[in-house]
């Protein structure tokens, strides 16, 4: 089940996409009318879909199309910022190698930083290229794990009874910023650098979250191809890794790297210009699509 924020004539509201295709309102969810927002109903009901969600969103009599709607990040303010991996495929390990010839290889430990998320930029959002700031602003599609339940400490084995659902990031990136400063976090910082979604899919109908398609395209011409099994730590080596010196809350999202395939990777590298069209694409999730304006 997909979880979505979104704007409704002017007002903002948070709700779920039933089997038949159509946004409804939480607020329209007989037993659900009080949730009050996507952030609000994984506090509430943690990681296990409640009971009876399922039919009641199938039976209430207020509903819209998703193209009548403007979609908002699935949480779009987020409490915390994006806790994100660096350097998390081997493939992109090495073509960041292949053109920054002191970059370190394969990580011995997961590398973190952070973005901004508040406010997060949506599904559709056009992205402002400031081309005074840079001239290599670069694309990354991102599976990111949407945190349902407090947590510290977490094992190995335990770490997928702590996730609510999966969502996609653009870990939009301007390269010569990144490269300069050395630490990420500025590069990857510009405003309206993360954005979000379209939606939350439950961890129920996610299937094996080490085993989804990842890609994006600019344009339509395909850039990024692969598959999250060849991530170099997994989602529990991560829970458990952050966790141990962490707390973990409810809502928080923690992008997990993102494949070879981005625009610096390329001979010449392959940056993002106005009027560009990025999808970023998770198999099972959707396709998170922004333009650069
Ligand atoms: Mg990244």
């Amino acid at each position: 089940m997909k979880f979505v924020s979104f704007v409704k004539d002017n007002i903002k509201m948070a709700g779920v996409i039933n089997s038949k295709g159509k946004i409804v309102p939480f607020s329209a969810i007989d037993g659900f009318e009080k949730t009050e927002g996507v952030l609000d109903f994984i506090k509430n009901f943690q990681v296990k879909l409640p009971e009876g969600l399922e039919k009641a969103a199938d039976m209430a009599l207020n509903s819209f199309d998703i193209s009548d709607v403007k979609v908002l990040a699935p949480i779009p303010q987020m409490q915390r910022n994006v806790i994100c991996l660096g350097k998390n495929y081997v493939e992109h390990v090495l073509e960041v190698k292949s053109k920054i010839a002191d970059a370190p290889g394969i990580p011995k430990y997961p590398i973190y930083f952070s973005k901004f998320a508040n406010p997060a930029s949506a599904h559709g959002d056009t992205i402002n290229l400031d081309t005074e700031a840079t001239n290599a602003l670069d694309y990354e599609a991102e599976l990111a794990i949407v945190i349902g339940k407090t947590c510290k400490n977490v094992s190995h084995e335990d770490a997928y009874d702590y996730i609510f659902g999966y969502t996609i990031v653009n870990d939009l990136s301007a390269r010569d910023i990144q490269n300069r400063h050395i630490q990420w976090f500025k590069g990857k910082n510009l405003d309206g650098y993360c954005p979000i979604g379209p939606v939350i899919e439950h961890n129920s109908s996610v299937g094996n979250p080490m085993n989804l398609n990842i890609s994006s395209k600019v344009n339509g011409e395909l850039r990024q191809h692969s598959n999250t099994k060849n991530m170099i730590f997994d989602i529990p080596f991560i829970l458990e890794d952050l966790s141990k010196t962490m707390t973990l809350y409810p809502g928080d999202i923690i992008s997990t790297g993102t494949p070879e395939g981005v625009g610096m990777g390329f001979t010449p590298p392959k940056y993002l210009n106005k009027g560009d069209v990025v999808e970023c694409e998770v198999e099972g999730i959707g396709v998170l699509m922004n333009k650069i304006g």
